[in-house]
């Protein structure tokens, strides 16, 4: 069978859910071919990675050590696969790859243009990932929305795309938004035809339109874009708004979306949903609750920890538990009460010394308390200063991140990041094994006695202190193969205080929740 593909491109807004809407027409697929999802980003960094959260959400990190685009984690959630770093092409990407090959000598004196020298390049690179991953399909998301300027050269490569991978091998998805306006108590399809109008002007002729609604598209209105826009009306799908992005796949099966694309792109892969509809039943009707502390600089803006959210969201299913996040901005925190009602604390990644010193003080509650603690990187950076101060007896025990002058540096650079200058990609990246000890509780909770789990991270805990902090009854749960990192520790006698130098957020699924968040979550409900 030729691979076949999948184009996803937006209208109208963004934030609509196209990486979602991507993920799950994956997922519906997934049963019988291997997929491959590529995400085209029209900005010019090279990859997010320099990107403060608030700019664009989480920075997600593969095992190959990519620092790519927070859509890649629902790919990965929704599919099971294991993505790589150059399925996100950027056009930073995009024009390094290009100006490369120009100093390189490889256009033989041409005139280097837009077209068709940049859009070969992005169809050539999506066909390469293509045939060296032996895909059956790849699914294209295109960044933004249709009429930026931005992805221009990414529409224009896959309109090119469509021709060289033959026209009944790939299919146009195009998201847009229905709105329903207050007191006209309507669905509308205007800002949708002319969405579809824009794309046209472009060359591309959508095979099957997802309309976000917040209620089910009436036959009529389907009726009508698919009048306006040229396509049948049962390729009209409703994209319903949801409490859990995990329905979405539901929602397009029950719109009958799985008998479209088999016939549109002649295959066959039926949905295998049983489990995951069990799943998606238990984050509905939750029989027990909880409250946890999510303590972090970022708290404005969910997206920055979004695999966080979604690794409780994996512990909510399996232990049908609604967990309610308590979101506390550390940077002034002096509210001795914030803690009160709450089962767990999570101090999360982060960077800088904002919020530091609020972090320490609640680690100290928690641990003080006996209520369940998780730290995450930098929460594993805290938790050893605030065990460093209050048990070890270093009072100004400090990270050199946050006090380059502390005289006890229980964290600090790693020896390999101190002549590292440049920003981008230098941290320490990707999956690293971590040997787990004896008699653990991290061992038991991983059920192994190696744990790989994805790093991105330029402290680690200062080897000098390895033994102030052991003999004060601090255990080293897991250390790097050679001994000498950190990347797990562990309280021994409170009920759970464990913190990991990795993300183990970056690896959790539907089906198999990350074990520390598991384990977490059962002791907070204890
Ligand atoms: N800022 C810390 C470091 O660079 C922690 C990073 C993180 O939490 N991802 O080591």
């Amino acid at each position: 069978m030729p691979t076949k593909f999948i184009v996803i491109t937006g209208g109208v807004l963004s934030g609509l859910g196209k990486g979602i809407a991507a993920a799950s027409i994956g997922h519906l697929l997934s049963s019988k071919l291997k997929i491959i999802p590529i995400k085209c980003d029209g900005y010019l960094n090279v990859d997010p990675g320099t990107m403060n959260p608030y700019e664009h959400g989480e920075v997600f990190v593969l095992d190959d050590g990519g620092e790519v685009d927070m859509d890649f984690g629902h790919y990965e959630r929704f599919l099971g696969v294991t993505c790589k770093s150059s399925w996100n092409l950027t056009m930073g990407k995009v024009f390094d790859m290009v100006r490369q090959k120009e100093r390189r000598g490889d256009y033989l004196g041409k005139t280097v243009q837009y077209i068709p020298h940049v859009t070969d390049l992005i169809k050539n690179h999506i066909f390469d990932i293509a045939s060296e991953e032996k895909a059956d399909l790849v699914i294209v998301e295109i960044g933004g929305t249709v009429g930026d300027i931005e992805n221009e050269l990414f529409l224009e490569s896959v309109r090119h795309l469509k021709e060289a991978a033959g026209r009944q091998n790939t299919l146009f998805v195009h998201l847009t938004y229905v709105p329903v306006p207050y007191g006209v108590n309507e669905q509308k399809s205007k800002p949708t035809q002319q969405s579809v109008n824009l794309l046209k002007q472009r060359g591309i002729f959508p095979d099957i339109i997802i309309g976000r609604c917040q209620e089910v598209l009436t036959k009529e209105i389907k009726e009508k874009i698919s009048s306006f826009c040229d396509v049948e009306s049962e390729a009209v799908i409703t994209g319903l708004d949801v409490e859990d992005i995990y329905e979405i796949p539901l929602v397009f099966e029950e719109e009958g979306l799985p008998a479209i694309l088999h016939k549109k792109l002649n295959i066959y892969s039926p949905p295998n949903l049983r489990k995951w509809k069990l799943l998606v039943e238990n984050l509905r009707h939750p029989k027990k609750e909880i409250t946890v502390a999510m303590c972090g600089k970022y708290t404005k803006l969910e997206d920055s920890y979004a695999s966080i959210v979604e690794s409780f969201n994996h512990c909510s299913a399996h232990l049908s538990c609604k967990i309610n996040l308590k979101w506390v901005e550390t940077t002034d925190l002096n509210d001795p009460s914030v803690l009160n009602g709450v089962n767990g604390v999570v101090v999360p990644g982060g960077f800088g010394s904002r919020g530091s010193e609020g972090k320490i003080e609640i680690i100290r509650i928690a641990r003080e308390q006996n209520i369940p603690f998780l730290g995450l990187c930098l929460g594993l950076h805290m938790a050893v200063i605030e065990f460093a101060r209050n048990i070890c007896g270093l009072k100004e025990a400090n990270s050199t991140e946050m006090d380059a002058d502390t005289p006890h540096p229980v964290i600090d650079i790693l020896p390999e990041q101190k002549d590292i200058s440049n920003k981008g990609g230098t941290m320490r990246l990707g999956a690293c094994p971590a040997d787990l000890k004896d008699g653990s509780l991290v061992r038991s909770l991983y059920n192994a006695s190696v744990a790989s789990e994805r790093h991105r991270h330029r402290y680690e805990v200062n080897p000098s202190y390895h033994e102030t902090l052991i003999k004060n009854g601090m255990v080293f749960s897991g250390n790097s193969p050679d001994g000498r990192l950190v990347e797990f520790i562990e309280l021994p006698d409170l009920k759970y205080f464990v913190a990991t130098q990795a993300h183990p957020e970056l690896k959790s699924r539907m089906e198999t929740p990350a074990p520390l968040f598991h384990g977490f979550v059962k002791a907070c409900l204890e």
